[in-house]
Formats: structure tokens, sequence, C-alpha cells
């Protein structure tokens, strides 16, 4: 059984601390003894070159999007090249925006060193010019998985349309509470439970069990991309 912190954020998300760097990351996923992270970004990826170098063999490539309707996705990918392909494809799709970042908050493009590249310059904490429906294609095209983030929240699916849309290809979403976990296993969903962490102390606070030998990211993603109750436990499985 390893235990699995699926949605954590980087200095690269505007709403994050910028002490979310890949030594920080790192320590505090030994210290909390997770054996994989996912990093996911709002509408980026460009840590995660950094992040994979210094956290080896414990990084599922991953993003947060942004859909039209306000529905955070998250989207988890078998190499970075597929995860980076997807965000330059989405990048278009970004509104252009008077983006400050004293008052928007830092986008922090950084290398496996913690050392500063560059700052993002397009904003990324906002929706894309993409339906639900479109986006989750996409990730689908870029064979990606994509998942409903935090459902019963805000910028959750459920708590933004009050329904889960009709759509076979969503086989994963995360909850963050017992009543939005009973809600999704009796729609027929499989359930992480992940901390959505934006703060080191976050990291792991809450994490998924997943049933499986060897914690190799790709062998993971395989267990996630054909989900179920069996090998993927959230908290309350
Ligand atoms: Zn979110
Ligand atoms: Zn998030």
């Amino acid at each position: 059984m390893i235990k699995a912190d699926l949605h954590v954020h980087s200095c690269l998300s505007p709403c994050a601390q910028i002490t979310m760097v890949p030594s920080v990351i790192s320590q505090v996923v030994k210290e909390k003894q997770m054996d994989v992270i996912s990093i996911t970004d709002h509408n980026g990826c460009h840590n995660l070159n950094s992040f994979a170098k210094k956290i080896k063999n414990r990084l599922i490539p991953g993003v947060e999007l942004t859909s039209f309707e306000e529905v955070h996705v998250l989207a988890y990918f078998s190499s970075i090249e597929q995860a980076l392909s997807l965000c330059n494809f989405v990048r278009s799709f970004l509104p252009k925006v008077n983006y400050d970042p004293e008052i928007m908050g830092y986008q922090i493009v950084v290398d496996e060193q913690d050392q500063f590249q560059r700052l993002e310059e397009d904003f990324l904490g906002i929706a894309l010019q993409l339906s639900l429906t479109d986006l989750i294609e996409i990730v689908h095209s870029y064979d990606g998985i994509p998942v409903y983030a935090h459902i019963e929240r805000r910028f959750g699916v459920l708590y933004q349309l009050g329904i889960f849309p009709r759509n076979d290809q969503v086989k994963l979403v995360e909850a963050r509470s017992r009543e939005g976990w009973a809600q999704a296993v009796k729609s027929g969903f499989v359930v992480l439970s992940n901390s959505d962490a934006h703060t080191p102390d976050e990291i792991g606070c809450r994490f998924t069990r997943l049933k499986v030998e060897d914690s190799n990211p790709k062998e993971l993603f395989n267990i996630l991309s054909m989900p179920s109750r069996e090998r993927i436990l959230s908290v309350w499985d």
C-alpha cells in the first residue's frame, strides 16, 4: 500500500506560498512519508521538470485546469512531455488580463535548486475559454486522466453546477468530506482524497492509498487510468 498526495501546488500557482519550492516540498514529502505526490499548478506546468529532478521517482506529472464554468479539473499524465504539450496548447485559451503579481500573487518558475528562473507573465489563476466538456476531451487527447477536483467545495463540479455532468470520460473525483465521498460513490465514481496544499505544512494532511507493490509513477498512472475501488482508497474507504 502506498500513500499518495496527488494535489499539491508549487510556487508557480499565484495562490500558493512562495516557499513551495523543490527542496522544501521534497523535504516535507520525506518527513510525512508520502510515497508519491503530484504537482498540480493552476493552468501551467513549467515547474514540473525541476520537481522531477528533485523528487525523482515520487512525482506524477499533473496540472489543475479551470473550465469556462469555473470548474477545477485535475489532470495526470504518464510523462512530463505530455503535460507540457497540453499546457502549451491550453495557454492560447487563457484570457489576457492585467496581471499585477504584488496584488494577485507571484507565479515563480524555479530550477531544481530552488533558483529563481523567471516570473510567469500570463495570469494563470483564471478560467480558460474552454467548456468543461471540451477541457476533458483535450485532457484525453493528450493521454491524460481527468479528475473533478474538490467536488463539493468552491470551484468543484458539484458546487458550481449542482450535478455531475453526464460524461463517461471522467471516472475519478476528489472529495473533501465524507458527504462528498458518499455522493460520488453513489454516482459510480472512484474517489481520491488529497491535500490541495498551498503551503508546506498542508502537504500530506490528506492522502490517497493505492494498493500496488511498486510505487513507480508509471505503474501508478496505470492504476489511475483504470480506477477501481479495490485498489484506490480515499480516507473514507
Ligand atoms: Zn482547485
Ligand atoms: Zn488546487
